[in-house]
């Protein structure tokens, strides 16, 4: 894109930029887009806009909202879209207003449902996306991901939350150690990829990769939890950003038996076709295309979006410096049972299990592996990848991989081994 030749444009519009809703003035930053993701953990909204905004925040309590100027910024129909944005079961935001507070700042006031922790920040351009600013509401006491599948749990038992809160009562504050209506219990980390500001890949018709692996991990999640034994927990379960760091760190807050990524990738030649299994590698990808595809998801945190100032990183780096030799061997076995399962249900790109350094992959204590289901860059794949039969089929082999592995490696000798 050329801004000095999109200005030119714009200036022959004359009139009916007003109309538009774009800006009168040299000064002001084009807002091109305005986005609400809701969610249990934290709702984010971000504005986009084609030059970086300078922004200032506040909270105000009694009641709880969050006030926010944007300088060098003209009320626009994108802005006031945002206040129609905000859904009726938005865990954070009760509603927004938007007003031209000064002649050269806009105000923008979110009326909280709760008090939170903000977290503000800029994204520079990147893949589709102009300037971003970034308003995550995140609650002040974070939800711990232990917690929250404990009660599931129980309400999905039809326990009484009496007894749920005696069962959790007895293990708060025992640090490494399941809680006991966990015990024997094996835990399948789901990691639906992407999600949110991340699209992942698109493919030639418009089908979107976030979304089909979503809609294959709860088939698989529903899959798990009616298996006797088994119970399946989500790294995400609805249309929102985790960053690959904070997939990991959930499935180890949860003491998850094994981590599996679900992905739909796209590749730089549509004829590209077929199922592959990734574990982690920490020497080098066993193959150029392995590697390109480590880059590509890795890639995510990027598009996302997030807080470089809060990010994980050093949770990451002390992970790596962990001995991951019997994670890998595990990976490879879970993979290798995975792909033997989904040769019934359709191609197969690669007939072994590859290995590159996927960041998602990196809990040193959870065999891991990312399953790139299809590729939905295929005209032919992304059809199948659209059609509910062919996801059950996905589903059913990735499940029946699973059970394999488990019936080989009982997770009980492994904890022990740990
Ligand atoms: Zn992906």
């Amino acid at each position: 894109m050329k801004p000095p030749m999109r200005r030119h444009f714009l200036q022959g519009l004359g009139a009916a930029w007003l109309a538009l809703g774009l800006p009168r003035h040299a000064w002001a930053s084009v807002v091109r887009a305005v986005r609400v993701w809701p969610a249990a953990q934290y709702t984010r909204v971000t504005i986009e806009s084609d030059s970086a905004l300078s922004v200032n925040h506040q909270r105000l309590a009694n009641p709880e909202r969050l006030v926010v100027d944007i300088e060098g910024l003209e009320l626009s129909s994108q802005l006031r879209d945002l206040v129609a944005q905000v859904q009726p079961d938005d865990p954070y935001i009760g509603a927004v207003r938007v007003g031209q507070f000064q002649p050269r700042v806009v105000r923008l006031v979110l009326d909280l449902k709760q008090g939170v922790a903000p977290q503000v920040f800029s994204l520079a351009p990147v893949a589709a996306y102009q300037h971003r600013t970034v308003f995550d509401l995140y609650p002040t006491v974070e939800q711990d991901p232990l917690l929250q599948f404990l009660q599931d749990k129980l309400r999905a038992e039809g326990q009484a939350q009496r007894q749920a809160d005696d069962a959790l009562g007895d293990f708060i504050g025992r640090v490494g150690q399941r809680p006991e209506p966990l015990e024997r219990l094996i835990i399948v980390a789901i990691d639906p990829g992407h999600g949110g500001e991340d699209p992942g890949a698109v493919g030639p018709s418009g089908l979107k990769e976030k979304d089909v692996v979503l809609s294959i991990g709860l088939q698989l999640r529903d899959r798990i939890n009616a298996t006797p034994g088994m119970r399946a927990y989500m790294t995400r379960d609805s249309d929102y950003f985790v960053p690959l760091g904070e997939r990991v760190r959930r499935a180890r807050r949860v003491q998850a038996d094994l981590f599996v990524s679900i992905h739909a990738d796209a590749f730089y030649t549509p004829q590209a076709r077929g199922a592959s299994v990734y574990a982690l590698s920490t020497q080098g990808a066993s193959s150029s295309a392995a590697r390109w595809m480590a880059d590509r998801e890795n890639a995510s945190d990027a598009v996302g979006g997030i807080n470089a100032q809060v990010a994980d990183a050093q949770v990451l780096r002390a992970m790596l410096d962990m001995s991951t030799t019997a994670q890998i061997n595990d990976s490879l076995q879970l993979g290798s049972a995975m792909l033997s399962q989904l040769d019934r249900v359709g191609r197969l790109h690669k007939r072994r299990v590859e290995q590159a350094g996927f960041a998602v992959l990196k809990a040193p204590d959870v065999p891991s592996v990312l399953v790139e289901t299809a590729f939905i860059s295929n005209p032919d794949e992304e059809r199948r990848l659209a059609d509910r039969d062919y996801q059950a089929g996905l589903v059913e082999a990735l499940h029946q991989g699973i059970r394999q592995y488990f019936s080989r490696n009982p997770p009980m000798a492994r904890r022990r081994a740990l």
